[in-house]
């Protein structure tokens, strides 16, 4: 009986999570491995596919002719058994697609079709020269243009290690550096010669404007200003021509993980580091997959005991991996874990080219690195014999993916932990109330570091009621203690750390006379002034358009803006602190590869005083010269209809405050809120988590929320309101006929933002203990929704999702 091939097929639309059968041709009869890439023919067309090997077999129960598959893709296994078994675990838990779920561990450049060509690893026979190799080595390797001996002739050479087959990356050596501009005139002069040239040359007049709103000692490398004025070359050239603007060479920044960095030593633990680098020793000795929360303070050296961990593991000859939130938001900890290990470390992150990804996929998956840290999706990196798992901030959201597969980084390195037999090790100062929930049980062993790693004290924390200030000093950004801080600070030459979660300039824009709101066209929301780019701009599809004058609707010039963002805050602080250099961080400064890294060394080496942005700049950051922390609005996450808005409050405010004071000079934290009262509030100001765990708790309970219910999210969208909405009540009534009457259904009601990118968002939240047949009630309302008839509508199942909204 002839070998048949059991292969997961990609075809959108008819996506199923059962293998399809195929002849094995004789030629690659036992060649074929589980884990490998195929074409196969499908449908009635025949048309090629892509398709990937979960299984082999003598027999099948299909009982008509078997097509063939076409070739192989792959010489080797893609996916190893560890990875091969997770996949099958994500999708169903995730109600993913199992071909998803693969695609999602696979690093970017094995997705699409790189040229790849066959190396020799050992010296090869003449024969075997002469017959895969009659033009020297390397070869090409494109399986569906060789023969089907050829094929599995390097299929034999490979198994047997005698050759592989490598990916061709475009080797795009960094250029260093690259064309900048500057204004060359002021921004009057601009303006006059726009005004000149707007009728006949509306292009230029768009580079004008952008020139008139830089600062004029900006350099900024033309290729963003072209994308930021979308002006063509020509007109640059031509303002360069006319003198408008000045050319200059602009150093363009390599990546930070490829420079060198000082080793370090291991530090003398004190007494609660020593406690738990022992219980986690422990069990690496005794391979056993058990869990722990590492709760410790801001600054309570979390750190140390995870690379002391780490050491323990590789000293047993086993490798370990290390999950941090976002790569770009957290240099300082990657350059630590490198410090520590050196070149054994592997670093997997979006940042990468796809090129310099495969690199370090490669290096993993040949064991040459075995120490891999990364952000998300690293926790499918094809490391093996996995001796420990550590992942820093577990409470983060961005741990969990937002797209199909819709999963939780934490779960899958649970589930690896137990595979490999290994502990993992989840470590926060505010961990996630189903984290610390689950400790409370008795599922994870919980390490508290109670205090500072050097013995510093917490940093101060004041509580300034902006109801008050603004009964002082009217509507100001600033209340009148913490301007005091700042000064203080500046005087004493120290720095400080400013918060504020929302980008742009203003948040809204409004007409005085009507009230009319400018908002997206494509989206339920309202647009944001930003000057940078001196326009109005979504924050959800990306739109942009220019900043009205007049009123759209009634005509009159009584247009005003409302609502502050970082950009206006930044203004402020120039005008009120002339001699304060101030460095703003949020997703709009921060564009370009490598900014992060630049700003945050810019300000480690107090290049800057003040530290503006939004909140990625609350994360991880270790200044020793950050005596001052200012959350400008604590009210932004509060204000959100959501069960998470506490918590999340909470997480954000303790984590920027934990970046006060971290050396020898005490820090001080002010919160600016119109929520003084608040438990969140009140609660991160003590920096009790404790307290705020059990209070939250209660409130949980009180409302029938997660941790002590389980959650799903189904959501519908459609260009048209009236099909999403349908779909969802359809929806509504298959979970009402299949579920037990106790499970909580709440909906269908439109999102909270009903409209993002042209598309009516309706959502169902289920809550529920025990419902054993809610996976096929869900595993059928995927499929319906796969139905021709559905063209356009799209729905999503999320579990455990991170907010209701
Ligand atoms: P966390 O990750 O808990 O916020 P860090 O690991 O960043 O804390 O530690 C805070 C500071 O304390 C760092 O500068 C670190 O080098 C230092 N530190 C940690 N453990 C020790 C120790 N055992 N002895 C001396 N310094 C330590
Ligand atoms: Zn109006
Ligand atoms: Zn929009």
């Amino acid at each position: 009986m002839a070998q048949i091939g059991q292969i997961l097929v990609d075809v959108p639309t008819m996506q199923t999570n059962d293998p399809y059968s195929y002849a094995i041709p004789t030629e690659l009869e036992h060649q074929v491995q589980v884990g490998m890439r195929v074409i196969v023919p499908f449908g009635r067309g025949h048309r090629l596919v892509d398709g990937v090997v979960v299984g082999l077999s003598d027999v099948t129960n299909f009982d008509g002719q078997l097509k063939p598959i076409e070739t192989v893709l792959d010489l080797a296994p893609v996916l190893n058994s560890e990875l091969r078994q997770l996949a099958d675990w994500l999708a169903t838990t995730t109600y993913a697609f199992r071909i998803t779920c693969i695609q999602t561990m696979l690093p970017n450049l094995l997705k699409t079709q790189p040229k790849r060509q066959v190396w020799p690893t050992t010296t090869l026979s003449d024969a075997e020269m002469a017959t895969y190799f009659p033009e020297g080595a390397p070869r090409d390797f494109d399986a569906t243009k060789l023969d089907e001996q050829t094929v599995a002739g390097l299929l034999k050479l490979q198994r047997a290690g005698k050759v592989e087959v490598v990916y061709q990356v475009k080797n795009q050596a960094a250029a260093k550096t690259t064309t900048g501009i500057t204004p060359a005139l002021p921004p009057t002069k601009l303006n006059e010669i726009r005004e000149a040239v707007s009728q006949r040359a509306p292009k230029q007049a768009d580079l004008l404007a952008y020139l008139a709103q830089m600062p004029a000692d900006k350099v900024i490398a033309q290729s963003e200003a072209r994308k930021q004025a979308n002006v063509s070359a020509a007109v640059m050239t031509t303002a360069a021509e006319k003198g408008w603007l000045t050319r200059s060479t602009l150093e363009v920044y390599r990546d930070p993980f490829h420079q060198p960095v000082t080793p370090t030593k291991p530090l003398h633990l004190n007494a609660e580091q020593q406690v738990a680098v022992s219980a986690i020793t422990t069990a690496i000795d005794e391979q056993q997959a058990e869990n722990f929360l590492v709760e410790g303070v801001t600054g309570s050296g979390k750190t140390e005991v995870y690379l002391q961990s780490i050491a323990i593991a590789l000293e047993q000859g086993r490798t370990a991996l290390m999950l941090v939130p976002e790569i770009a938001l957290t240099p300082q900890m990657v350059n630590r874990v490198k410090a520590r290990f050196g070149q054994r470390v592997a670093v997997l992150h979006s940042g990468l080219s796809k090129g310099e990804q495969y690199d370090e996929w490669r290096r993993i998956d040949r064991g040459e690195a075995t120490v891999v840290v990364g952000a998300r999706s690293a926790v499918f990196a094809p490391v093996e014999n996995l001796g420990i798992i550590i992942m820093d901030e577990e409470h983060e959201s961005s741990y969990k993916q937002d797209e199909n597969p819709r999963y939780h980084a934490r779960d899958v390195a649970l589930w690896r932990g137990e595979f490999n037999h290994c502990p993992v090790v989840l470590g926060s100062a505010t961990p996630s109330l189903e984290t610390r929930a689950r400790a409370a049980k008795g599922l994870y062993t919980r390490l508290v570091l109670p205090k500072r790693a050097k013995a510093q004290a917490m940093p101060t924390v004041h509580v300034v009621d902006m109801r008050e200030q603004m009964k002082i000093q009217g509507d100001s950004d600033f209340s009148e203690p913490l301007m005091t801080a700042i000064k203080e600070r500046l005087d004493r030459h120290e720095q400080i750390v400013l918060m504020l979660n929302r980008r742009g300039y203003s948040s809204f824009v409004m007409c005085r006379d009507c009230g009319f709101v400018l908002k997206c066209p494509n989206c339920d929301i309202s647009l944001t002034l930003h000057m940078d780019t001196h326009s109005m701009k979504c924050h959800y599809c990306g739109h942009e358009e220019a900043i009205p004058h007049v009123c759209p609707n009634c005509h009159s010039k009584k247009i005003r803006y409302y609502g502050t963002g970082t950009q206006k805050v930044q203004q402020a602080l120039e005008q009120r602190l002339p001699d304060a250099k101030i460095l703003r961080m949020d997703v709009d400064s921060t564009r370009r590869k490598g900014a992060h890294e630049r700003l945050l060394r810019q300000f480690g080496e107090h290049k800057a005083d003040i530290l503006l942005g939004t909140q990625m700049i609350a994360k991880g950051l270790d200044f020793p010269n950050v005596t001052l922390v200012g959350v400008l609005n604590a009210d932004t996450a509060l204000g959100l209809p959501d069960f998470r808005a506490s918590e999340r409050t909470f997480q954000l405010l303790t984590q920027v405050s934990g970046r006060a004071g971290r050396a020898s000079k005490p820090g001080e934290v002010y919160i600016q809120t119109f929520n003084p009262d608040h438990y969140a509030i009140q609660l991160a100001q003590k920096q009790d988590y404790e307290r705020f765990f059990v209070t939250e708790m209660h409130m949980r309970h009180q409302g029938s929320y997660p941790p002590y219910y389980f959650a799903v999210q189904l959501t519908a969208s459609h260009e048209e309101e009236a099909v999403a909405a349908k779909a969802m009540f359809q929806i509504v009534e298959a979970l009402k006929q299949g579920l037990s009457p106790q499970a909580i259904i709440l909906g269908p009601t439109p999102k909270a933002i009903a409209r993002v990118k042209r598309k009516y968002y309706y959502q169902v939240v289920i809550k529920y203990k025990h419902e054993p047949k809610l996976r096929a009630v869900l595993e059928q309302i995927r499929q319906a929704a796969q139905a021709p008839a559905r063209r356009g509508l799209t729905v999503t199942i999320d579990s455990e999702p991170m907010s209701f909204m």
